[in-house]
């Protein structure tokens, strides 16, 4: 391990509370310009396993803490984060391009998740079992211990915040890896952990390329539990590796989720909730409303709804704030790109379908809010994720059609539906195969638990469940003797 003389707009590796330098670094690009902007370390095996040992170090002393001083650790580290807020946004939104508005959502769901961790850390019990009564029997929950977790880069911050304060709050010590693309919250974040008090090592980040120290993190020995956000081929790779040390993996991959709106539903309340769940974060969401299915009666009022929306859409860097940002690199530009030119012979386009004419959109990897209608089931633009600001409008005859249509693709992480007949939406929430459902909402707080179904990844994040993902259970049984 080198640690260097910070160079100018350098960030480093966080191993062991110290801030760590690599020989080699990585470029970080300003997705609205397509330039660099700064550097971050480029961690290996080497600063991976320096990295893993300072957590089991911190974890012989982290595991005897009491739930209280946690909880009181991720309150302070809450009130860290707020006060940093405008500068962790800014940083988030020349990052990830994503508007600066938005940007400082994340930063306060960021907050949240560590003050509602910080809240429930006290509720983890273990119980007593009724059993043969000449011995006392129960469970308690334990910590795994060194925790992996690798994280993608359109909620940098949120999915960080996400996947830490549970593993944290439970009592676990965390290695993360956040991706080459947006990697700079991450590494502000285990900063301000050790700000506020969090001892060396609890926190480490290990910055670096998904083949190195994502595979070097995934598949070390020396941690107890791996965490992954992604995409599915990495996903797959990521099980593996946690196979092949018999660990657990929690993966969070992608998802065409569905927004399907009923012949009753309020289209004043619909239309800005659907055209958000699509075009917020440039589409690059795991959850977002990908594909709108929608009942035929009220499908040409709608389309013709989001078509003005799409169309007066604003789109600039991140930090002028407009409504919609560049996705985040070149890459991800020319795989929305080719999709939508397979879009064009498939169906019908309304509004978009590239780059937006005009000189300020040239450098960055701008792409127009898209919108296509009359798209068949299986079309490819309505079956594989985009990552895009791109929508698919399918219509729809009845309710058992509607569901058939939802759940007929490989992903299965969420979906909306939007009616006023409480009979049909409960009737829905059973039928869909997915792992949360939005009534007349497309938003979810950090308490409710999260995760997918079939190529959507298993594991859970978010709410209790999250919290106990990160314990195990141990039984114990003592006999009792009057001597
Ligand atoms: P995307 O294709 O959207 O960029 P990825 O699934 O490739 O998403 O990346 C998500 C995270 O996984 C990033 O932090 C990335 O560096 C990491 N990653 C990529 N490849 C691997 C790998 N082979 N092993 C472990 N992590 C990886
Ligand atoms: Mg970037």
């Amino acid at each position: 391990m080198n640690k260097l003389v910070k160079p100018e707009g350098a960030y480093p590796a966080i191993i062991g509370g110290e801030r760590v330098f690599t020989a080699q670094s990585i470029e970080v690009i300003d997705p609205a310009t397509g330039k660099a902007f700064a550097t971050v370390a480029r961690c290996g095996a080497q600063e991976v396993d320096l990295a893993v040992a300072a957590a089991r170090r911190a974890f012989s002393t982290w595991r005897l803490t009491t739930a209280a001083e946690r909880g009181r650790l991720l309150s302070r580290f809450a009130q860290v984060i707020t006060q940093h807020a405008d500068e962790l946004a800014a940083l988030e939104s020349r990052d990830t391009g994503k508007p600066l508005r938005q940007a400082k959502v994340d930063v306060a769901f960021s907050v949240r998740y560590f003050e509602y961790y910080s809240n429930m850390v006290e509720a983890v019990f273990g119980s007593v079992i009724p059993a043969a009564t000449d011995r006392f029997t129960f469970t308690t929950r334990e910590a795994y211990g060194v925790t992996g977790h690798i994280i993608p880069w359109n909620y940098p911050l949120g999915i960080a915040s996400r996947t830490l304060a549970p593993a944290l709050a439970a009592g676990n010590c965390c290695v993360l890896k956040p991706a080459e693309q947006a990697p700079l919250s991450s590494v502000r974040l285990a900063e301000l952990a050790l700000e506020a008090g969090f001892p060396a090592g609890v926190l480490n980040v290990v910055p670096g390329l998904g083949a190195e120290a994502g595979a070097d993190l995934s598949g070390h020995t020396g941690i107890d539990h791996v965490s992954f956000t992604g995409s599915v081929p990495v996903g797959r790779k990521i099980a593996e590796a946690a196979a092949g040390n018999l660990i657990p993996a929690a993966l969070e991959l992608g998802g065409k989720s569905p927004n399907i709106v009923l012949a009753d539903a309020d289209l004043d309340v619909v239309t800005p909730v659907v055209a958000s769940a699509i075009l917020q974060n440039a589409g690059q969401t795991c959850s977002a409303g990908a594909r709108l299915l929608v009942h035929r009666d009220v499908h040409t009022e709608l389309v013709s709804r989001l078509k003005d929306i799409f169309a007066s859409t604003t789109i600039g860097a991140g930090n002028t704030d407009p409504d919609l940002g560049p996705v985040i690199s070149a890459l991800q530009h020319q795989r929305v790109s080719e999709l939508v030119e397979i879009g064009r012979d498939e169906a019908e386009l309304i509004h978009g379908g590239g780059r937006p004419a005009g000189a300020a959109y040239e450098e960055g990897y701008f792409f127009e809010p898209t919108l296509f209608d009359h798209v068949a089931p299986q079309a490819a633009i309505a079956q594989r994720e985009i990552f895009g600001p791109v929508l698919t409008v399918t219509p729809f005859g009845d309710l058992e059609e509607a569901v058939a249509i939802a759940n007929g693709t490989d992903y299965g992480l969420v979906a909306g539906v939007w009616t006023r007949n409480i009979g049909r939406a409960n009737w829905m929430i059973r039928e869909l195969h997915c792992g949360q459902v939005m009534v007349n909402t497309f938003s979810n707080g950090v308490e409710l638990p999260f995760g997918g179904r079939k190529k959507s990844g298993y594991g859970v994040e978010k709410g209790y469940d999250a919290l106990l993902a990160f314990t195990h259970v141990k039984g114990a049984v003592v006999m009792m003797s009057k001597d």
